[in-house]
């Protein structure tokens, strides 16, 4: 079993952590919230000082933080204070260049990574059922995979450095997008005089299914676990997918890639997000398209 650092115990870095500590792993974790690093030892987790000695006689270090930003902070603060050679591993949902900036600075400091961002949200974490994609050389991968698997349940290597928030970005771009679509042809059935499980039955047989319908209904009835049957409490806040659209359309620009119901998504869930339901889960978009779309929002 490994020593572990652990930065960034929120909702959800303090779940994934307790479930290291919970396969055997020693934990040490850190986080500048006192009340979330408290939370993560109710956990098992042994709460560090500081940054620099959660990740001081760790093997790996996982970090689980907002954004780049903070990432890159974080790794420039510790990346000294570890044995050489250490793993590094990011999960946190970053912007792609920011992932490549990071494991630039691993090699730099003679440390291996991973960028590891994950799928399934809180539930997941809490569950050890998170789907992990991974970006990193074949010998990173291999020696992150048993440690991901105390958290996940599925593990996939993408590709080089970057390569996991290359396609956790693309995901949710698509997921966005069916989302959104999908929402349309329920507020269509609507006033075509359609009932949602008439719709509901041929296209989740039809060339229509897709996931946010047939497991995320986006209606109350049809998929009785979806976020619809409980007033659309998150499951997935649609401020965080209005972060994921916005890292897929920094990454189109960047890469000069044409995404354009992508960019229509990210208007619609920014203004959703604006009308006050950025903590409402992201498929309750359904009903602000169903009372119309602001003005100035393009249809
Ligand atoms: P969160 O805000 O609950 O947790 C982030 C934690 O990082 C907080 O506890 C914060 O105090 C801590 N932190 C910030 N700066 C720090 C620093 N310098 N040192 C130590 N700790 C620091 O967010 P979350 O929901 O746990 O999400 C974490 C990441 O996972 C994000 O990138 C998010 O996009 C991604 N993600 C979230 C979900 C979800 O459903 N919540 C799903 C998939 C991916």
């Amino acid at each position: 079993m490994a020593t572990i650092g652990f930065i960034g115990l929120g909702n959800m870095g303090g779940p994934m952590a307790g479930n290291l500590a919970k396969a055997g792993h020693r934990v040490l974790g850190f986080d500048i919230v006192p009340d979330n690093a408290a939370a993560a030892a109710a956990l098992g987790v042994a709460v560090a000082g500081s940054g620099a000695d959660a990740v001081k006689d760790a093997d790996v270090v996982v970090t689980m933080l907002p954004a780049g930003k903070h990432v890159l902070a974080v790794w420039g603060e510790v990346l000294g204070a570890a044995k050489p050679g250490t793993l590094f591993i990011d999960s946190s949902t970053i912007d792609v260049e920011s992932a490549r900036k990071a494991h630039a600075m691993a090699a730099a400091a003679g440390m291996a990574s991973v960028d590891a961002p994950v799928s399934g949200g809180v539930g997941g974490a809490q569950g050890a059922t998170l789907t992990f994609m991974c970006g990193g050389t074949d010998d990173a991968f291999a020696r992150a995979k048993p440690v991901l698997e105390a958290m996940g349940r599925k593990i996939v290597h993408c590709g080089a450095a970057g390569a996991g928030q290359a396609a956790k970005i693309c995901n949710n771009m698509l997921l966005g997008i069916s989302m959104i679509g999908t929402c349309e042809a329920f507020v269509l059935a609507e006033k075509l005089g359609l009932s949602h499980e008439a719709l509901f039955d041929v296209s989740s047989t039809s060339s229509g299914q897709c996931w946010s319908l047939t497991s995320y209904c986006p209606v109350p009835g049809p998929v009785p676990a979806s976020p619809a049957n409980r007033a659309y409490a998150p499951g997935f806040a649609a401020a965080l997918m209005l972060k994921d659209l916005s890292l897929s359309q920094d990454a189109a620009a960047a890469a000069g890639a044409a995404t354009p119901l992508g960019a229509h998504a990210a208007e619609l869930y920014a203004a959703y997000a604006e009308a006050g339901f950025g903590g409402t889960d992201f498929s309750g978009i359904v009903e602000f398209l169903r009372a119309g779309l602001p003005k100035g929002v393009s249809r």
